[in-house]
């Protein structure tokens, strides 16, 4: 377990004071009965579904097309999003993960119809997760708003789940008037997806990039693969404007993927500076570029 102490490198102190993100008060909010999530239509039949009361502060796209909606991830699992999903769309809901982190899955057992990579990694998730994994979402520090009436700390976990199609790297989900083209885009995970809207001319980018701090130490992430992907995310540069990621701000602009790929292969070649920590038994180092950082293992950029 990583103490309090360790994962500071990773949260800073107090991370819930730099709330609200600014880029909300530019978006035009929509009701939702539930007070964990807030609900932003970003533009015609797009949604974020935001949960600013944790620290991953995960974001769910809800996409509606002409016969089907696709939601984007399904969070953190502490409230209910489809019952949020419900008050926006009467359409068909298919859920469609960008990778089978605890912080993406957590309430897909809610839904019927679910798409995932086909992949081991998606696979084995379907199983869900104990609260031995999921309980550190909602330890001290991680929550600064209440917890849903009824939501029992001790009883969370992540349900299991059918995925009911499976998808690869090129394939097209057609939702009617939108279609989302996977590109499977490993580095942060195996299984990690980014999905091409063309019509809207948007990436959703899951946790290849965000605003904050972006991963690539967790259990089967690495920066040589990130980078990899990186430069296929890159080769579609002018398919899309917009930038959608799965946590902290939903509609951020295209240019910052330049700019992660050059930190990226600074780091690779030994280059750029860090502060050294430890999260969860696992030596790591925090490399600072303002509007995000890239968190690697201590051991795996050295140069060749
Ligand atoms: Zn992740």
């Amino acid at each position: 377990m990583s103490t309090p102490e360790d994962r500071k490198l990773l949260m800073g102190d107090r991370w819930w004071e730099k709330l609200p993100r600014k880029v909300y008060s530019t978006l035009e909010r929509v009701p939702c009965s539930q007070d964990w999530f807030e609900v932003y239509k970003v533009k015609e039949g797009i949604y974020a579904i935001y949960e600013p009361g944790q620290y991953e502060e995960a974001l769910c796209t809800l996409l509606l097309g002409g016969e089907e909606a696709a939601l984007i991830d399904t969070g953190c699992g502490i409230a209910n999003i489809r019952a949020c999903v419900e008050e926006i769309t009467d359409l068909p809901v298919m859920v469609v993960n960008t990778h089978a982190h605890n912080d993406h899955i957590a309430d897909n057992h809610r839904f019927s119809s679910i798409a995932m990579l086909d992949h081991s990694w998606s696979v084995r998730a379907q199983r869900g997760l104990p609260n031995s994994e999921m309980i550190h979402l909602v330890e001290p520090g991680m929550v600064w708003k209440p917890l849903p009436k009824g939501f029992d700390p001790k009883k969370y976990v992540t349900p299991p789940f059918k995925a009911t199609r499976w998808f690869s790297d090129g394939d097209v989900i057609d939702l009617g008037t939108r279609t989302l083209e996977v590109m499977h885009t490993p580095g942060h995970s195996p299984d990690s997806c980014c999905f091409l809207d063309r019509e809207d001319r948007l990436l959703f980018t899951g946790d290849m990039f965000y605003t904050g701090g972006i991963y690539t130490y967790l259990e089967g992430g690495d920066i040589p693969t990130f980078i990899e992907s990186y430069e296929y995310m890159l080769s579609h540069y002018e398919d899309y404007d917009r930038l959608m990621p799965s946590h902290n701000e939903p509609w951020v602009e295209k240019e910052l993927l330049r700019d992660v790929h050059r930190a990226v292969v600074e780091i690779s070649e030994g280059r750029g500076k860090y502060r050294e920590g430890v999260d969860r038994g696992v030596p790591i180092k925090r490399f600072d570029y303002g509007r995000f950082n890239i968190v690697t293992r201590a051991d795996q950029h050295r140069p060749k």
